[in-house]
Parts: structure tokens; C-alpha cells; sequence
């Protein structure tokens, strides 16, 4: 990926003419010339793997990701006014950073929250905490009941502690009142323009809600999207099949797969194992659809002309994914743009790299999980890590990666994510962990850049600066070059569609 000086004009949304130079970026567009002093120019940036609405709710509401313990996060808690009917809701809380490590419980918020549901999202997504208010209102009493890939944690005696696992959540959720749609908007575009920042163009947006599929078309259609967004939709319960979802086309907004889940997430020891948790002899986690529903659920998709991107961590989960993926590739070989997408494959047995020979099965990874869950990882898989957070060993698997962050799980800087990508440093620390996994620059920006673009559903238009492609890219402090310095880039400019949708005015230079 090189990186451009000089002379770039913008017509109609589309590069009409590119002239290199040294030491100067020049954006000349229909009314405006933009100037930036030894800058450089790339194609934007992809993140593959994100929740736009999410992160639109997550500005605006309690975030709980500093806290460094569950004290903290009730006291940020008591500052925080806004409330969601009356529901108080927090996202971000991660007993890994606490002094105390253990689960929280209800009696934290209990105590001062008595008469209004409380419920606290972990970092990852994949548990929740809330308040005896909250369980009231959701039917969660002493009585024992089994949860099909979920779990109601609970005391010695039967009572519920006010932690909820993977499919437990939606019993308590499913009574939070929803967002009105013009929050949802300001919301959506808030998330964008944040985004934007970062020098994101283009964004794969993750497990997307039907009922908010209007939401993107009108925006869409007002030309208020300032990213192209491809969305795979819920579908774990067949939601795309009851709302008659089809795929969707439009410049800013396309409906192009759904979303699957096999298993949960490291963290809460969720993520399917073959063998047991390092931490927790007896626990292999949970594996959420067997290998027969796998196959039946995507080949209906296939069937609804839908890609499928399917959620797999733990080497039992991927090893399931790619069992099914290998079998329907049998059965669809012909169909040449379609593409398999595992969503994170984190750790992947050696054994099943015979299932990633097919070029179509994509493994779309987040870096920067890899930095943030490294002390916890260790703990949960043991010798095991050396098979977790892989990028060089599937790039010698010549398999297609796709870099992400999962925002707003982690941050959605891609700088970092790239950083991750190329140094694998430890958060927190000067370590690199497993440094033999490392990718260089170049294959990084690949996966942030031209590998997303290369994917039947996105367009080749893009991800390449020359005459006739989109004006989609960004404008940079410096070149990404040497490894030391990535953390120091700095987006300076957005173009998307060829109109400015950000730009960092201190380095205009004349
Ligand atoms: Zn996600």
C-alpha cells in the first residue's frame, strides 16, 4: 500500500485526476481546495467488524470501561442522569481491570438503587449485571430454570446473584424500553461522525437490529450517511426470515448477510473449548448451534441470497464453523461470490487448518482483542494461547483477513488496531505477546484497506487511490512506514464520496 503526495481532484464524488507531488497534499473539490503540508494521502479506512447503533448508544449513555472497581461503577452511576424510561443503563464494565476480580452482584445496587432496574452490560457483551429491581420486573426469582446456552448465576441457596450469561440476558433486556426513532438517528450519526474522526469510510456493521433497517434507509436516502455501511442482520433466531429481510443495495446502505453465533466469549468463559478452561477444570463453555443446525441456518441464507459471518472463539467453535463452512462449499461451489466469514476466530486448532484451504473462507479479526485480552487469555487457555490470535499463521494459510476492532466492545481507532496488528504489545505493558504472530505494515493495511474491498458484495471502486474510484480516503500526519511510530499517526482528513465529512483544521498549512 503506498502512500500518495501531491495533487488529488474530486469531481462528482469520483477522483478525476491525481498528479503525484512531494512534501504537499492538495484536495481540490467543486468549491474548496484543501492544502496539507507534508501530509499523505491513503484510502479510508475499513473497520469489518462493528456496531454502529451500539456505539451511538454507548456515547451517550454510562460507560463503565475505567471503573476500577464494581464501587466505581455504582458511583459513577449515581452521577449519571439520563435514563432509558426508568431504567438506569451502563455498558463497559470489566472485572478483569478490578482489584477484586469476582463477579459483582446485586447487592452493590441494591443498595442504592431500590426502587428503579438497574442493568450494567459487561465489556464484552456477554453478561450482565443488574439490580433485584430488574430481576423483579423480569420474573427472575429462586426458582431454578434451565437456560439453553445461558445462565442465571446464583447463590448457594437458589437466590440469583444479579449476573446473567449469554442467553439468560435477553429475559431481563427484553423489558428495557426502546429508544425512540429520532434518538436512534442522533444516535446513528453521532456514531458516524466519531468514526469519521478516526478515518473510517467504510464500516461492516455487526449483528444489525431489523427494526432499525428503516432507520438506516431513510437516513440513507437524506443523504445523512457519511460511511458506507454493509449490514449483517440478527439471525440467530431467524429474525431476517420473520421481518422477510432480502439483500439491499445502495451507495451508503446495503443489507448484504446475517449474523450467527456458535459460541460466547473468552471472558466469561463462553467461547467454546475442546478441552476444559485452564481456570476451570470442569467448564468447556458453550457451544450455541451444533454442527447440523450450523449447516441448516446458513444454507437458508444462501437460499435468501445472504452472505453469512458467523461468530466463533474458542478452537471448538471454530472447529465447527469450518466443518460447516467446508460442507456447504461442497454443496454451492459454483457460487464464486460467496463468502464465509468466521467473525474473530480466536483460537483455531492446528488441526483444522486442513478446513481454511478454500479462498472464500475469510477470517475477519480484531488486533486490538488480542492486546486487551492477553493477561486474561493466558489464564483461560494456558499453552493454548500460542493458537490464539492468529494473523500470521493464517496469512501462511494464504487465508484472507479482514482487520476490525468490534466497536464499541474495544476502541474503533484503526491506528491502534493496526499498531496491535504490527507490534502485538501487551495493553499496559512493553511486552509483545507471542511476537511470531506479528503481521508488517503492509499486510495490515491490507486487512484495514484492500482486503474488506475485495469481497464479492463491496465494490473495487474503492480502496485504491487512482482516476475514475470514489473519493473515499483519508489524509494522514505522516506515513505509516516504521513500526515504533504508528501510535503517533494522526487522521487529519476524511473524504467520503468525495465530500469532506472531517477535517483536523490545525494542519491546514496555507
Ligand atoms: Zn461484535
Amino acid at each position: 500500500m503506498e502512500a500518495f503526495q501531491g495533487k488529488i481532484r474530486l469531481t462528482k464524488g469520483v477522483i478525476s485526476y491525481l498528479e503525484r507531488g512531494i512534501g504537499y497534499s492538495e484536495i481540490e473539490t467543486n468549491n474548496l481546495t484543501y492544502k496539507f503540508k507534508d501530509c499523505f494521502v491513503y484510502p479510508g479506512f475499513v473497520d469489518s467488524h462493528g456496531h454502529i447503533a451500539s456505539l451511538g448508544t454507548k456515547l451517550n449513555a454510562l460507560q463503565l470501561n475505567d471503573c476500577l472497581s464494581k464501587e466505581d461503577c455504582v458511583q459513577k452511576a449515581l452521577k449519571h442522569q439520563e435514563l432509558r424510561g426508568n431504567w438506569l443503563l451502563g455498558y463497559g464494565w470489566n472485572n478483569e481491570n478490578w482489584f477484586n476480580k469476582s463477579f459483582p452482584d446485586k447487592k452493590e445496587l441494591d443498595f442504592y438503587f431500590k426502587d428503579i432496574p438497574v442493568c450494567f452490560y459487561r465489556v464484552d457483551g456477554h453478561s450482565i449485571w443488574v439490580n433485584s429491581k430488574a430481576m423483579e420486573i423480569a420474573g427472575i426469582n429462586n426458582r431454578k430454570c434451565d437456560i439453553k446456552g445461558g445462565d442465571i448465576i446464583r447463590y448457594k441457596d437458589g437466590s440469583p446473584t444479579g449476573v446473567l450469561i449469554d442467553n439468560a440476558i435477553e429475559i431481563v433486556t427484553k423489558h428495557i424500553p426502546k429508544l425512540s426513532k429520532e434518538k436512534i438517528s442522533k444516535y446513528i450519526l453521532n456514531a458516524i461522525s466519531e468514526l469519521n474522526k478516526n478515518g473510517l469510510t467504510e464500516i461492516h456493521d455487526m449483528d444489525l437490529n431489523p427494526d432499525l433497517i428503516n432507520i438506516y434507509k431513510e437516513l440513507s436516502e437524506a443523504e445523512k450517511l457519511n460511511i458506507r455501511i454493509f449490514s449483517f442482520v440478527k439471525a440467530q433466531d431467524d429474525e431476517y426470515i420473520k421481518y422477510k429481510i432480502k439483500p439491499y443495495c445502495s451507495d451508503f446502505f446495503s443489507i448484504v448477510g446475517i449474523k450467527l453465533y456458535v459460541d460466547g466469549a473468552l471472558g466469561s468463559r463462553g467461547a467454546a473449548l475442546l478441552a476444559p478452561y485452564s481456570d476451570e477444570p470442569r467448564n468447556k463453555g458453550l457451544l450455541l448451534l451444533k454442527e447440523k443446525e450450523l449447516y441448516e441456518k446458513i444454507d437458508k441464507a444462501i437460499g435468501h441470497d445472504l452472505q453469512v459471518a458467523v461468530h466463533a472463539i474458542g478452537d471448538r467453535a471454530n472447529r465447527t464453523v469450518l466443518k460447516t463452512f467446508n460442507k456447504i462449499l461442497e454443496k454451492h461451489y459454483e457460487k464464486h461470490n460467496l463468502y464465509f466469514r468466521i467473525e474473530h476466530a480466536q483460537i483455531i486448532h492446528p488441526d483444522d487448518f486442513c478446513y481454511l484451504s478454500d479462498g472464500r473462507i475469510i477470517c475477519s479479526v480484531q488486533p486490538i482483542h488480542c492486546i486487551s485480552d492477553s493477561e486474561m487469555a493466558i489464564k483461560r487457555l494456558g499453552q493454548r494461547c500460542k493458537y490464539a490470535y492468529l494473523w500470521k499463521s493464517l496469512l501462511n494459510q494464504n487465508i484472507n483477513i479482514l482487520g476490525g476492532s468490534d466497536f464499541p466492545i474495544e476502541s474503533h481507532n484503526p491506528i491502534l488496531g493496526i499498531d496491535a496488528f504490527v507490534n502485538r504489545i501487551e495493553n499496559n505493558t512493553i511486552k509483545q505477546w507471542f511476537s511470531e504472530e506479528t503481521i508488517n505494515i503492509s499486510q495490515a493495511l491490507n486487512a484495514y484497506i484492500s482486503n474488506p474491498r475485495g469481497l464479492g458484495y463491496s465494490n473495487i471502486k474503492r480502496g485504491k487511490l487512482k482516476e475514475g474510484n470514489y473519493g473515499d480516503f483519508i489524509v494522514l500526519n505522516k506515513e505509516l512506514k516504521s513500526k515504533t511510530e504508528i501510535k503517533k499517526i494522526k487522521v487529519i482528513a476524511t473524504f467520503v464520496n468525495g465530500k469532506n465529512v472531517f477535517i483536523d483544521k490545525s494542519f491546514i498549512s496555507y
